[in-house]
């Protein structure tokens, strides 16, 4: 038995996996704000679901984390400020009171290998593009998470596609992220609201010419991104999750119709079919959580050759 949590700012999402690769228990309780009160919330989120009716009493293997912000070493979180973390040695924190491997990994690149999984697993090539206030992606080639030489594979975020564009938080102008994350959004509509994006949606609809021109970005964006993504690693799909999905047909719509359009005058684009290989991830789907269980699972079987 393993369990996976996705440490989110507001929910922490926790799945039992069995040996089997099923999940057999799942619960979402609020995170607490600050180091000590994540400990706690993970905790509890580990001994809830541990009792649920699924969870038949096999044995706990591992344990791994997704968490937002940078993940050092598998064991350390820095810089998670939607979580209030700002240096926190997770795995440190819990190995000696829940008695296993702990592994922390990136929610992003957690995601992936959980949509990677929920899929079934064939995918040779599949990527992940979080829509969240910030936008990156995760990669999975033949089952294995991408990291690159330094961990920075598929921060597509942060590849300008419009120099004429709007300022990015790293300093760039016309980022992926700076077109389509909904905190550039967000900010660049300037109208405080709990759903700025949707805001946005529906007062382009209404014919406002700021909010049409901002929810044009967020196509061209994501288009971009899906253009990277399937060109350099040739993904089968690319799944689209995070906040703004919750935008479902009106994002996925817009993002198919522009890369129809990006790829109208090129043959070789067109028949790459690119607006049939994006997708959204399910509403509610566990995908991150199953992926760090999946992250778990790995510093286990590495274990086992160790001591054996
Ligand atoms: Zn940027």
């Amino acid at each position: 038995m393993r369990i996976g949590l996705d440490v989110g700012g507001t929910k922490t999402d926790a799945v039992a996996v069995s040996p089997a690769g099923d999940i057999v228990g799942r619960v979402r309780l609020t995170t607490g704000w600050g180091a000590d009160e994540v400990v706690k919330t993970i905790r509890d989120a580990v001994a809830a679901v541990l009792r649920e009716p699924g969870v038949n009493g096999d044995p706990l293997t591992a344990i791994g984390i997704g968490t937002p912000g940078l993940v050092e070493d598998g064991r350390r979180v820095l810089h998670a400020v939607n979580l209030g973390v700002d240096d926190l040695d997770l795995a440190g924190a819990l190995e000696p009171v829940l008695g296993v491997p702990v592994r922390v990994e990136n929610d992003v690149k957690a995601a992936a290998l959980g949509a990677h999984a929920l899929r079934g697993g064939a995918d040779r090539s599949m990527a992940y593009l979080n829509l969240g206030t910030g936008v990156a992606a995760g990669i999975v080639l033949d089952g294995t998470l991408l990291r690159g030489s330094r961990g920075t594979a598929g921060e597509v975020g942060h590849i300008s596609v419009d120099p004429a564009g709007p300022v990015c938080r790293c300093g760039q102008h016309g980022c992926v992220e700076a077109l389509a994350g909904g905190g550039s959004i967000a900010a660049r509509w300037g109208q405080t609201g709990l759903h700025p994006v949707r805001d946005v949606f529906d007062a382009a609809d209404a014919g406002d010419p700021d909010a049409i021109d901002l929810r044009a970005g967020l196509a061209r964006g994501v288009a971009s991104a899906v253009r990277i993504l399937i060109l350099s690693v040739d993904a089968d799909v690319v799944v689209l999750g995070g906040g703004l999905t919750h935008l479902g047909d009106r994002l996925l719509d817009d993002a198919r119709a522009q890369l129809r359009a990006s790829a109208a005058a090129s043959p070789f684009l067109s028949s790459l079919r690119l607006d049939e290989r994006v997708e959204c991830l399910p509403a509610g789907s566990p995908a991150a959580a199953m992926g760090a269980a999946l992250v778990g699972a790995a510093v286990e079987e590495r274990e086992v050759l160790t001591h054996g």
